[in-house]
């Protein structure tokens, strides 16, 4: 904290008038035109108001608990009797549709356990279930508003690009070296996702 020891007035926040020494800091603006200050409580304040006016405005991305696939079984074994292999995987299409992230390396994951070898086949399912869950996923969204538009949009060039010479190119490479790059990737998004929490 600064201290003035001179002459003048102790600086005020231009929003709540504590004085500098009431705070713990005071922000000048940048310019003399007129020179404004706020203190670090008013900034909390006016932080907390755009957090606000973010939450009303996007309701799908401040849900607070992420239901994970085996949580997402457990309700269902509630209401649904048996039917354990469908109901694991409807948890993990649901999984896929909601987050996403890592669900192609999850379903190569899925497909090698269940006895698939040629790495080619199993991308091919793999996209093939992917958009099944993920086109769910994007009219459910549109029909509740929660698209933000131009980032969409630009996504959706990247993605057709991605998509088109990705499989170009996997189809040229050696399957074990296919093999190794998905493993090295889903390695490292583990360890990003365990990481960010
Ligand atoms: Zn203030």
């Amino acid at each position: 904290m600064k201290t003035r020891t001179g002459p003048e007035e102790a600086l005020r926040c231009s929003f709540c008038h504590k004085s500098q020494d009431a705070v713990a800091k005071l922000i000048s603006s940048p310019s003399d035109y007129p020179r404004a200050y706020i203190c670090d409580e008013c900034v909390a304040v006016c932080n907390s108001i755009l957090e606000d006016d973010r939450g009303d405005a996007h309701p799908a991305t401040t849900a607070g608990h992420l239901p994970k696939p085996q949580e997402v079984k457990n309700f269902l074994d509630d209401y649904v009797i048996g039917q354990d292999q469908t109901k694991k995987k409807l948890a993990v299409a649901v999984y896929i549709g909601y987050f996403g992230a890592g669900a192609g390396i999850l379903m190569l994951a899925l497909f090698a356990v269940m006895g698939m070898e040629n790495i080619h086949t199993m991308n091919a399912y793999k996209t093939l279930l992917a958009s099944c869950a993920n086109g769910v996923a994007v009219v459910t969204f549109m029909i509740a508003g929660a698209v933000v538009w131009p980032h969409a949009i630009l996504m959706i060039v990247g993605a057709a690009l991605g998509g088109y010479y990705g499989a170009w190119y996997a189809q040229k490479l050696d399957q074990s070296t296919v093999r190794w790059l998905v493993t090295g990737i889903g390695a490292a998004m583990s360890a990003y996702f365990f990481w960010r929490g």
